[in-house]
């Protein structure tokens, strides 16, 4: 419900509220499914072409296994008391109204699977414990709200016992693949990551060609040679980056503040073209094989490229599975320098520079802005960054408010652990799920809705590739200018005065002289 504020400074007002809970649209949403992959999409994975005939015993099969390898499923399945606490906690259902979008009712498309073939009481009286068949219908249905979960792990904050369900829709997800039903956009970017080293299929060749471009740019920009390296062998960092940092706004000028910050810290870095994506989609469709293939790229290209160090970019999921699984997946990495964090993130790695005071930053370079940050789900629910609890929330911050002047938090309800999803993440920032988005993404901006009434806010910051897609997408539907989302990066970028720079003022008053 819209509630009146009382202590608004332009005296009592209603504002809405991005946490209302919906009115009950049964159905609403049943059917949305985004395309499946194409035969060749799935055997590049090695998954089956298309659904096989025996798919019920290959379905319940995977569903065994998995619950035998990850202990947490099997709690997830057998634990939830039904309390009711995450009902109203998904963005999903907050756009939509539809209940099957209620976390506890997509956990259940599941559980009831499970119960009938996995429990003693489903097996014999399926009736009194809500247990169905796995059927054709059901497998349908499990695609279309298995890809209505963004994985964002808002709903685990609120269960009592931790329930995570988005460790459910990664399952789903993976069985679904298995019996030959995947999703095109998911597989198809993993494929070409496995081809050609990136979600864009851009090569080294290109790639090499667009970042020679960058580097003009920035000398044009600012008088100052600052290197995006290539494959250097023997530089101690390597930055492994979303892929859309090297091609599309605001991504570009992340990649460009990055540079300008190792440039001024005065370390050696590198780029490399084999493992030139940050991204890993095999989160996404839950599969621990592609998750890990695409890892290895990145042990890989560390080992070929002599590296002492791995930063990653600014990317949510990423660095989840970075910070979480990395050394799981593809470690050990016992050839890294163990005196950094291994990996580490680029906020912390500029922070610590901020704090060093090696930046020479001028914030009112960003004073055209009235800025607020958007906590990517992966980032403040999956991971952390720097060394207390909490520091994936500050860090963040502490650099924003180092590089602006004109910064406001939106709601606390919305924000830190108990952030909204751009409605983008998880595998379905695809445009056959453009309607979901938009739906998933409206919490997000009722509650941007609120600061830009106090304070006059102009643009949103966020440290994902997909959360900053996103919202590209979603902001000039909501008034705001096309170029309202930015990078953090883009910030610093924007704040640095980089050593032997002339400043506008100093050109000025040259040019009076
Ligand atoms: S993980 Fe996120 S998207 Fe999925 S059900 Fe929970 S709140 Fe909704
Ligand atoms: S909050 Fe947890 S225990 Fe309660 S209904 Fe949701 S998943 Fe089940």
């Amino acid at each position: 419900m819209a509630s009146l504020d009382m202590d608004h400074p332009d005296g009592p007002k209603f504002v809405a509220d991005p946490l209302e809970i919906p009115r009950l649209k049964c159905g609403a949403m049943e059917g949305l499914k985004p395309f499946v992959a194409a035969p060749e999409h799935q055997e590049k994975l090695d998954f089956p072409g298309e659904l096989v005939p025996d798919w019920k015993e290959r379905a319940l099969a995977k569903m065994k296994d998995l619950g035998e390898k990850n202990r947490a499923f099997q709690v997830y399945l057998d634990t939830c008391v039904k309390c009711g606490a995450c009902t109203d906690k998904c963005h999903y259902f907050l756009g939509t109204g539809d209940p099957k979008n209620m976390p506890v009712a997509r956990q259940d498309l599941l559980r009831s699977v499970y119960r009938r073939y996995f429990t003693f009481a489903g097996k014999y009286f399926p009736w009194l414990v809500g247990a169905r068949d796995l059927t054709e219908e059901v497998l349908q249905e499990w695609y279309s709200y298995y890809h209505q979960c963004s994985e964002c792990r808002r709903c685990s904050v609120f269960c009592p016992y931790g329930i995570d369900t988005a460790e459910i829709t990664m399952a789903a997800r993976d069985i679904l693949a298995h019996v030959g039903i995947g999703q095109k956009y998911s597989n198809e970017i993993i494929g070409k990551v496995k081809d050609i080293g990136n979600n864009l299929g851009l090569n080294p060749k290109a790639l090499g060609a667009t970042l020679e471009d960058l580097e003009e740019d920035i000398e044009d920009d600012t008088g100052i040679s600052v290197r995006i390296p290539l494959d250097e062998k023997g530089a101690d960092i390597m930055l492994v980056t979303p892929s859309a940092d090297f091609f599309a706004e605001p991504h570009i000028e992340g990649l460009i503040g990055y540079a300008k910050v190792f440039h001024e810290a005065g370390v050696s870095w590198t780029v490399s073209s084999y493992a030139s994506e940050a991204a890993n989609f095999g989160l996404f469709i839950g599969n621990y094989e592609q998750m890990r293939d695409v890892s290895l790229r990145i042990r890989q290209a560390a080992i070929d490229l002599g590296v002492k160090r791995i930063i990653f970019g600014e990317c949510g999921h990423a660095w989840r599975v970075g910070y979480s699984f990395l050394n799981t997946l593809a470690g050990p990495f016992d050839f890294l320098d163990q005196n950094f964090p291994i990996p580490q993130h680029i906020m912390e790695f500029t922070w610590n520079e901020i704090q060093k005071g090696t930046l020479n930053l001028d914030k009112s370079r960003n004073d055209h802005i009235r800025l607020t940050y958007h906590d990517s789900c992966n980032v403040a629910r999956a991971s952390r960054m720097g060394d207390t609890p909490g520091d994936q929330f500050e860090i963040p911050r502490n650099v924003i408010r180092a590089v602006c002047n004109n910064y406001f938090d939106m709601p606390r309800e919305t924000t830190h652990e108990s952030t909204l999803c751009c409605g983008g993440g998880g595998g379905l920032l695809t445009d056959d799920l453009m309607d979901l988005r938009r739906k998933g993404a409206s919490p997000r901006m009722t509650a941007m809705a609120q600061v830009r009434e106090d304070h006059g806010v102009t643009h949103l910051a966020a440290i994902c590739a997909i959360c900053k897609t996103q919202f590209s997408k979603i902001l000039p539907e909501h008034g705001y200018e096309m170029d309202s989302i930015v990078s953090v990066h883009q910030l610093v970028s924007n704040a640095i005065i980089l050593t032997g720079q002339e400043t506008d003022s100093e050109v000025t008053e040259d040019e009076a002289a």
